[in-house]
């Protein structure tokens, strides 16, 4: 449905650009993931990925446009993403992050949006993307701009409790300790299967924390995989199974909210 060049902002020229956003009606739709270790079967940018092509598949539906995605997130927490002290992950601190949300938020609406969603895809960015939401709303409310709406969704939170039958037939682990696990795994077979290197993977049980956090990390916590689950029975069948879903339920809410 889209008439743009291109689903991605940052690839049309800027009179293309201003023609679709300068009325507002245009959703911008910003991923945002993070540099962080996915077991030894996947690469670091797997949070950056999977809100991308969320973002790119729902935006062709519904006619918006995906900006630049934000490849950096906040630190990794050790009980839903192994932890900050593990090879390659490469985090910002929490003000950082916020601080260059509010920015780019900002700079969208002065281009002219005012149906603005962003698109999580690492769990630990939650409420600092709403930080950012929550400033970059307060200081455009300053400037007497008072017409912009905020959508924020994390794409597992549209998993209904039906596909989750069908993808964890022997019993769902909970969103938290799906680090590296079946559906992350899924979707990159689906998507990028030449990124994916299940010989590789470790066979691991879910992991189990204690009902407290200690820091510094206690590294022993986390499995030598690095995920929190076993990505053994991941597989292209359940990614797709996965894409459907989350981008038919991500561009109704959409469609509802930005009506
Ligand atoms: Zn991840
Ligand atoms: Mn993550």
């Amino acid at each position: 449905m889209t008439a743009f060049a291109s689903a991605f902002a940052h690839e049309l020229t800027w009179p293309e650009y201003d023609a679709a956003m300068r009325d507002g009606q245009t959703p911008i739709l910003i991923p945002i993931g993070s540099m962080e270790q996915h077991g030894h079967h996947m690469p670091l940018h797997v949070d950056v990925l999977l809100p991308t092509e969320f973002a790119r598949r729902v935006a062709l539906e519904i006619g918006a446009l995906v900006a630049p995605p934000f490849t950096y997130g906040y630190k990794s927490h050790q009980k839903s993403g192994g932890g900050n002290h593990l090879p390659g992950t490469t985090s910002l601190d929490g003000a950082t992050l916020v601080a260059a949300l509010k920015d780019v938020i900002k700079e969208f609406v002065r281009h002219g949006a005012r149906k603005v969603c962003l698109v999580n895809g690492h769990f630990e960015n939650s409420w600092f993307i709403i930080e950012g939401i929550d400033l970059a709303l307060r200081e455009l409310r300053w400037d007497g701009i008072t017409d912009v709406k905020i959508v924020v969704l994390s794409y597992w939170d549209f998993v209904h409790k039906e596909a989750i039958a069908r993808l964890y037939p022997n019993g769902f682990p909970g969103w938290e300790i799906e680090h590296g696990g079946v559906l992350e795994t899924s979707l990159m077979l689906a998507l990028h299967p030449q990124l994916v290197h299940l010989d590789r993977a470790l066979d691991v049980a879910p992991a189990t924390f204690p009902p407290y956090d200690v820091y510094p990390v206690k590294p022993e916590w986390t499995p030598s995989s690095g995920t929190l689950s076993s990505p053994k029975e991941a597989s292209v069948e359940k990614g797709h199974i996965l894409l459907e879903v989350c981008t038919t339920g991500i561009a109704a809410a959409l469609r509802t909210e930005f009506a």
